[in-house]
């Protein structure tokens, strides 16, 4: 098990939805963001799924988590670029034409880091997240080599590092103890899911709101302590890239 790369100068992480990289990543992100690193989110699909309410209106609820995302990310600290790729939620593939956009993304924003689903992780059931994972790791190879998608005019760039959360073999730990508190704050910006992902019905309620940043406190306690750390977030690391 490793612990905390150096911070970045520039970090990009990549959501099949809007709020993965809050679960995800938030307090790493966080972290750097304090540190002078520049964050970006990309968001794979559209979130237009993202209901248990079956009156609620697909577009305007992708509008909602557009600006709960933007919200999030400012949360984190971010001055970077907040991507929208507006795939339609659930319908999610890592072909061609959404491998040259990741492609296209990580040589424009050319990040030192950048972060991920797992796409190799076990028994995973939502195939977002699956396809999103195979995206990031795609992309980072079309990215780097000139011969892949030679008709956009980016240079190719290639990462130092790849993060990935919910990982199937994880061997790496960042410390958040400085980016905990703004991960929980960014999580209660995805105001649209507090029913369906965070077991808060009522959104007045604090005490229900407190309940869930234990719940996450707790879960950062848990991935520190195989690596000593009072509260981190596990990943696999890829270098070398
Ligand atoms: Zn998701």
């Amino acid at each position: 098990m490793t612990t905390d790369l150096p911070t970045p100068l520039r970090a990009l992480a990549v959501g099949a939805h809007p709020d993965d990289v809050e679960f995800g990543c938030g307090g790493t992100l966080a972290k750097w963001a304090a540190a002078g690193c520049e964050i970006s989110h990309l968001v794979c699909t559209d979130g237009s799924k993202g209901s248990w309410d079956p009156a609620d209106d697909p577009a305007t609820l992708v509008a909602d988590r557009q600006v709960e995302q933007r919200a999030a990310s400012v949360a984190l600290g971010g001055t970077g670029s907040v991507v929208f790729l507006g795939w339609r939620d659930g319908e999610l593939e890592s072909g061609l034409r959404q491998r040259a956009e990741l492609c296209h993304w990580i040589r424009r924003l050319r990040p030192d880091v950048v972060l991920g689903h797992d796409p190799w992780k076990r028994y995973r059931l939502h195939p977002d997240h699956h396809h999103a994972g195979l995206l990031v790791v795609e992309g980072i190879v079309a990215a780097r080599d000139p011969h892949f998608f030679p008709e956009q005019a980016e240079a190719p760039h290639r990462p130092s590092h790849l993060l990935l959360w919910e990982a199937d073999a994880p061997d790496h730990v960042e410390d958040i103890g400085t980016g905990l508190e703004a991960k929980l704050a960014a999580l209660l910006e995805h105001r649209s899911q507090y029913r369906s992902t965070m077991d808060i019905d009522d959104p007045a309620s604090t005490e229900q709101a407190d309940r869930f940043r234990a719940k996450i406190r707790e879960r950062a306690a848990e991935a520190g302590a195989v690596d000593g750390v009072a509260y981190g977030e596990r990943f696999k690391l890829l270098s070398k890239l």
